[in-house]
């Protein structure tokens, strides 16, 4: 126990575990942030989970997971008395959830922040064996280079071989995924649900996941309706076709349809730089399936602006004829075509 080798400054954020304060290394002039939570006055799952934060991170070495740094104990009576703390690399330019309210982004924005999503859960399942248990944007801490995040808050983490704690799912319950909700384990699977959560909460700021039950249900009518309904949460409106296919990957409520991490990163939303507008029709057939581009039933609701956003409007009676029209032709057409006798023009 050293008190004198930091000092404790002012409070950078709270979450529902404990408090994170900026500190300064009295040995190097350095900041550093420290998240503590009270050891005579915490409740025990508070302090559990510090104590599962600083075992795991103090474990793991990625550029899109926040750096470890350290932990210690500390007499302050200031504070309440004994201090349990976990030393942080300091990020000073907030979450992503504050970024997202604070401004409408930009697909391209949204790509990058969900692509450095998607590398931290790839090294997490893949290389350190940990899921993370608690995706949402609150947890991801923004870079000083555009569109570079690193996660945070490892509370809810857990390794996958630690089969204790496979009991019991946590986590945000508007980003949880059906079956964390149901009360089954944390999984690489549920990590991708909230990550498609976490793709939501940036392109609607208004709604976020499930903006319609967050305005009439309390939490545990929420946690029912994600565990037990048949719903996925809305995709939002504007969005490219390929955003909105990235979406249903990480969105299918049978956790084994969803697409691993690393399948995501292949995805074109996450993969292909050049592609906000949507791919390019490879023939007529193709505009059959771009029906989400155009948005679905009940996704007329107000924009940002306060406008309506009501697409079939835009496209006209007679686009649309023709559009169910290719769609009711596509299966008929499609299924006997094969790549035999094709013969290359183009060298
Ligand atoms: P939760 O309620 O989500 O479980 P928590 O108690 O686990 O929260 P954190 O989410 O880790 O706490 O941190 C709370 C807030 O403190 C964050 O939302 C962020 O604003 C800020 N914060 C945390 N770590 C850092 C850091 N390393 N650098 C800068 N700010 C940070």
């Amino acid at each position: 126990m050293d008190t004198r080798r930091w000092v404790r400054g002012g409070c950078v954020g709270k979450g529902s575990f404990g408090m994170v304060s900026l500190a300064l290394d009295r040995a190097n002039g350095g900041i550093f942030a420290v998240k503590s939570v009270c050891l005579n006055s915490a409740p025990p799952h508070a302090i559990a989970a510090l104590e599962n934060e600083i075992r795991l991170l103090s474990s793991l070495d990625s550029p899109h997971v926040i750096a470890y740094l350290g932990e210690d104990v500390t007499e302050e009576p200031s504070r309440g008395g004994r201090c349990r703390n976990l030393h942080l690399e300091y990020l000073p330019h907030g979450t992503l959830a504050d970024a997202a309210a604070a401004r409408k982004l930009g697909e391209h924005e949204i790509r990058d922040y969900a692509r450095s999503i998607a590398l931290a859960l790839q090294y997490l399942h893949f290389t350190a064996g940990v899921v993370h248990g608690d995706i949402k944007g609150r947890n991801v801490l923004l870079r000083s280079a555009p569109g570079m995040a690193r996660l945070s808050d490892f509370g809810s983490a857990r390794r996958l071989s630690d089969v204790s704690a496979k009991v019991r799912g946590s986590g945000t319950p508007l980003w949880m995924a059906p079956e964390v909700a149901r009360g089954e384990a944390v999984t690489r699977a549920s990590d991708v649900w909230s990550l498609g959560c976490t793709v939501i909460e940036m392109a609607d700021r208004v709604r976020r996941p499930w903006g319609e039950l967050r305005s009439r249900s309390n939490a545990s009518a929420q946690l029912y309706q994600i565990g037990f309904g048949k719903d996925v949460p809305k995709f939002p409106v504007g969005l490219s076709w390929t955003a909105r296919d990235f979406l249903d990957k990480c969105l299918k409520r049978d956790p084994t349809e969803r697409w691993s991490c690393e399948q995501l990163l292949q995805h074109s939303f996450l993969s292909n730089s050049l592609n906000e507008a949507g791919p390019s029709p490879r023939s007529v057939l193709s505009f059959a399936e771009s029906e989400l581009e155009f948005g679905h039933e009940g996704d007329d609701y107000d924009d940002d602006d306060g406008g309506k956003c009501g697409y079939e409007d835009s496209l006209g009676a007679e686009s649309s004829r023709a559009r169910e029209r290719i769609r009711q032709l596509a299966p008929m057409v499609r299924s006997n075509w094969t790549d035999e006798g094709w013969v290359s023009v183009r060298g």
